[in-house]
């Protein structure tokens, strides 16, 4: 079915990513409308319509869901089962969501799609966390199954003396105890997936991360990366098609001595695809609208001959006068009001032509 220009468009989640799905379903000609929590959230300043509403309050969401014509998400740390009002309407599915939300449901699920993941356990005790250190091996990472993202909830084990701290650290929450992977480099494989089965690819970023949080993401990738592509690819492919996805999808993976091991699956649109803004002729954002209201594919390609995005980070948005004074930089700013350590507050992508 085509859901066409003018149509509704519903998103959960108001921050960044969903103020750039509502900047790029605009300039298609739809209207977005933002479900969030928060009193002004970064997209509600660029969407028709905000409802601000907790994303368990149900009767809220079937009055939102009664309103738009097809609806998405670009937060995966929200209850799937008040999202199940929205029936047919939700795409991607609440499967997605419910995968890539608990840590350890995720790397069972990418093992069933045939790709591989650095070893690991599921831990819920201090004593199955001294059992996995001894069988494992350190250093392990332990990361909370849930509400976990850009390096939050996780604490690193580097020797069995670090066990208890480590634990308590993670507020001892369950988790997944998993060996610290000893990568030659990172990226991730972005792919679009439509109802029909169509799907496409962006060239692969190289992302580099300081303090579990990312940097800065460059395509093209270097060689090494470029190896692993193919595998990663098809890893990525068989992981949206088992989870019957509609949209976009983000897959991060490790380049290891062994090939690509997957860190975590995003069930939408990512940090490391924001360089497809100005560095592809179709961005991300555009790619998973037309996917979800049935548009055909825009093209993938790049289009210059390659880009470098750096998140700004804290206070590092107070460098826009700088940065806007370069003409090749494209800066995007996203309109939150405190630049707290460890926020992402922007972006800056320069396209090499
Ligand atoms: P995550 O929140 O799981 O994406 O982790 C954030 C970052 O921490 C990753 O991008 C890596 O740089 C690092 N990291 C996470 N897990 C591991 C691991 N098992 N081995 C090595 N580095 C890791």
């Amino acid at each position: 079915m085509t859901i066409g220009p003018g149509a509704t468009i519903g998103i959960i989640g108001g921050g960044q990513l969903g103020r750039m799905l509502s900047v790029a379903a605009a300039q298609l000609g739809y209207k977005c409308h933002i479900f969030d929590p928060h009193e002004h959230p970064p997209a509600a300043d660029v969407a028709a319509y905000f409802t601000r509403a907790a994303y368990d309050d149900v009767e809220t969401l079937k009055a939102f869901g009664a309103g738009v014509d097809v609806a998405t998400y670009e937060f995966e740390n929200v209850p799937t089962e008040p999202l199940e009002v929205l029936g047919g309407k939700l795409k991607p599915g609440t499967r997605s969501l419910a995968i890539a939300q608990d840590r350890a449901k995720e790397k069972e699920f990418i093992e069933q799609c045939g790709a591989r993941v650095a070893p690991w356990r599921a831990v819920s005790t201090l004593d199955a966390v001294t059992d996995a250190v001894t069988e494992l091996g350190c250093p392990i990472v332990l990361k909370t199954r849930r509400y976990g993202y850009d390096g939050k909830g996780q604490a690193w084990i580097r020797s069995t003396g670090e066990v208890e701290a480590a634990w308590r650290a993670i507020a001892e929450e369950p988790a997944v105890a998993e060996a610290g992977v000893d990568f030659l480099a990172e990226f991730s494989v972005i792919v679009a997936r439509w109802a029909d089965g169509r799907s496409s690819f962006w060239d692969t970023p190289e992302n580099e991360h300081g303090e579990g949080i990312l940097r800065r993401s460059t395509v093209p990738c270097g060689d090494l990366v470029a190896l692993q592509t193919a595998e990663a690819r098809e890893a990525a492919l068989s992981i949206a098609e088992q989870l019957n996805h509609v949209g976009v999808l983000t897959v991060e993976f490790f380049a290891s001595e062994s090939g690509p091991l997957v860190n975590e699956i995003a069930p939408r649109v990512h940090n490391s695809g924001h360089w497809t803004i100005e560095g592809a002729v179709t961005s991300q954002f555009e790619q998973h609208i037309r996917a979800i209201c049935g548009l055909p594919p825009g093209s993938t390609a790049l289009a210059g001959s390659g880009a470098v995005m750096d998140n700004l980070i804290g206070d590092e948005v107070n460098r826009w006068p700088e940065l806007v004074a370069d003409p090749d930089a494209h800066i995007h700013i996203y309109g939150k009001g405190e630049a707290r350590p460890g926020r992402k507050m922007g972006h800056v992508t320069r396209v090499r032509l």
